[in-house]
């Protein structure tokens, strides 16, 4: 599947499409259920046919911008209005999509185009992009990146499953101005640092000897090639006797499940003097009876 057609259908199919603000609203299908003040026609292309002034296109734009501001799925919007058609063109080169007017959605591909270097692309982005990439969840994908070179490590990490993990990083390459299928690790680490969005002081693990894709590629392959040289992470690490380094390592047994039904439980037993309190009858009592 295509990067395009990902980001597509991870739009279609996502939870809260079917809230997305620019739909019809139920009752008025003519008004944007995000804001029935908005009409759905809001987010259509400038039809150029000089019907409209600027500066009620300028009015138009910006109240379909602002319903898009509260959809629930923005991010994933501007991912689809964003990414590429087979032939190198945005999938979306019209309309307000994911908040973003289309001059905004061809700087940014001339911008993946053209950035060579981290400087390159951070001369292109504008603050609010930065800020986005400054979320809690991107801020957390950032700094396990910088600690792990593994995608299950930098999702466990991020407090996170693996697909979101991706996705945030595939959305971050986006922010920053890199190309999301070609892109690094370390140049998303790097354009991170240069722009700020990374701290100073978070340390970034090097790669080793391959670089390490940032984000999924089509068939996800890049995801799982694993740097030669890197440091394993301790709980792969396992001791090579002398004498034995042609054996293979061997793999972690896998855990098994616990059977079904009560559990024993082994109890030592251990031996103790046992002691009791024998009353014997006061002097004072005997006397009487002797
Ligand atoms: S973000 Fe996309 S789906 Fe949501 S209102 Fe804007 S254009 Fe519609």
């Amino acid at each position: 599947m295509s990067s395009r057609n990902r980001a597509y259908y991870t739009l279609i199919d996502h939870r809260f499409y079917a809230y997305r603000g620019c739909a019809p609203d139920p009752d008025q299908p003519d008004r944007a259920q995000g804001d029935t003040a908005v009409s759905v026609n809001a987010w259509l292309p400038y039809t150029e046919d000089e019907q409209e002034t600027p500066s009620a296109r300028n009015a138009r734009q910006a109240a379909a911008q602002r319903v898009c501001g509260s959809c629930p799925v923005r991010a994933e919007c501007e991912a689809y209005a964003l990414s590429e058609t087979g032939d190198g063109k945005l999938s979306e080169p019209e309309g307000v999509w994911g908040g973003m007017l289309p001059l905004a959605r061809h700087r940014d591909l001339v911008a993946r185009r053209t950035a060579k270097t981290p400087a390159a692309a951070a001369a292109t982005i504008d603050a609010k992009r930065l800020d986005e990439a400054r979320t809690d969840q991107k801020q957390a994908v950032l700094r396990s990146l910088a600690t792990n070179v593994d995608e299950e490590l930098v999702a466990y990490g991020a407090g996170m499953d693996v697909r979101t993990a991706n996705w945030h990083r595939s959305l971050l390459c986006g922010l920053l101005g890199l190309d999301k299928e070609r892109a690094t690790r370390q140049q998303l680490l790097d354009t991170a640092r240069t722009l700020g969005v990374l701290p100073a002081g978070v340390r970034v693990v090097p790669d080793g000897d391959v670089p390490i894709a940032a984000a999924p590629n089509t068939d996800g392959s890049r995801q799982r090639r694993l740097a030669r040289g890197r440091r394993l992470p301790t709980s792969s690490v396992q001791l090579i006797l002398p004498g034995y380094e042609q054996l293979l390592r061997v793999p972690r047994p896998r855990r098994t499940t616990r059977p079904a039904g009560p559990r024993l439980r082994v109890v030592r037993i251990v031996a103790e003097p046992l002691t009791f309190d024998i009353l014997l009858p006061a002097t004072t009592t005997l006397e009487p009876a002797a």
